[in-house]
């Protein structure tokens, strides 16, 4: 079932995702190589927690941590470690909020110094994907144009998109009705209205599409082992254009990207 949101409810989903983005920007303040996957969980933990919020994923289904963080061929659900990042990887950190009721969820896959070009081109090729989908995300349209134009934007540039991980409805649950596949067919799935919020969350591996789950029972690693990336935010079908509620600015004000 499908919750629309009235503009109050939208009104507390942008809070959410206002602390989410922040969080997500004083994350980006402290990586750097020899930081551990740990204690950026720990600061983002704090920050979310001294701002008046709790964190989303925190005993979600049981997951142990604050953010979810996955390096290199781990595509999603990455459990925070000891692992210090090194120069050349890629970090994905995908953050979630719970406050005032309502859920935040946005994600930036980060590099760690100098990335190789086609790592880069992975990251630039997967944000300009999630875009593509935003931009879709309107008033008569259907989850499956939005689906098609992330799918379409990746495939172009010869990535694949991850098919068993979706996007998602969010509200005062974290993962509501409906899904929203990362690949799919124009005119196809749900005709998009307004009050509709969903996260949508290109995963977008260098190499194959396929994935398994690791034996933690958390992490998603892509079967060739080439590293995989993922951008997310949160936006709602408004006046029947796509707003989004989450934001980069504080990553990418600080990055100067
Ligand atoms: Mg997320
Ligand atoms: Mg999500």
């Amino acid at each position: 079932m499908i919750f629309y949101k009235t503009e109050e409810e939208i009104a507390l989903l942008e809070q959410s995702n206002i602390l989410v983005a922040r969080t997500l920007g004083e994350i980006s303040r402290r990586i750097c190589p020899g930081i551990s996957t740990l204690m950026l969980d720990q600061i983002a933990e704090e920050y979310i927690r001294d701002n008046g919020g709790e964190p989303g994923f925190l005993g979600y289904d049981g997951f142990p941590n604050t953010l979810c963080m996955s390096v290199g061929k781990q595509v999603v659900h990455g459990i925070p470690s000891s692992y210090e990042l090194k120069e050349g990887d890629i970090l994905s950190c995908d953050c979630g909020v719970l406050l005032n009721g309502f859920y935040g969820d946005s994600a930036y896959t980060f590099s760690v110094g100098e990335v190789n070009p086609e790592i880069k081109s992975l990251l630039k090729v997967t944000k300009e994907a999630l875009y593509k989908g935003i931009t879709n995300a309107v008033e008569g349209n259907h989850l499956g144009d939005i689906g098609y134009a992330i799918q379409e934007h990746a495939e172009k540039y010869g990535f694949s998109v991850v098919r068993e991980m979706v996007g998602h409805g969010i509200g005062k649950d974290l993962h509501e009705d409906p899904q929203v596949p990362n690949f799919g067919r124009q005119d196809r799935g749900l005709k998009l209205r307004n009050g509709l919020v969903i996260a949508i969350e290109p995963m977008i591996n260098l190499g194959k599409k396929d994935v398994y789950q690791d034996e933690d029972g958390w992490a998603i690693i892509t079967a060739d082992g080439l590293p995989s990336a993922h951008f997310e935010h949160t936006i709602v079908v408004r006046n029947g254009q796509a707003q989004i509620l989450s934001s980069f600015e504080f990553i990418e004000e600080y990055n100067n990207i």
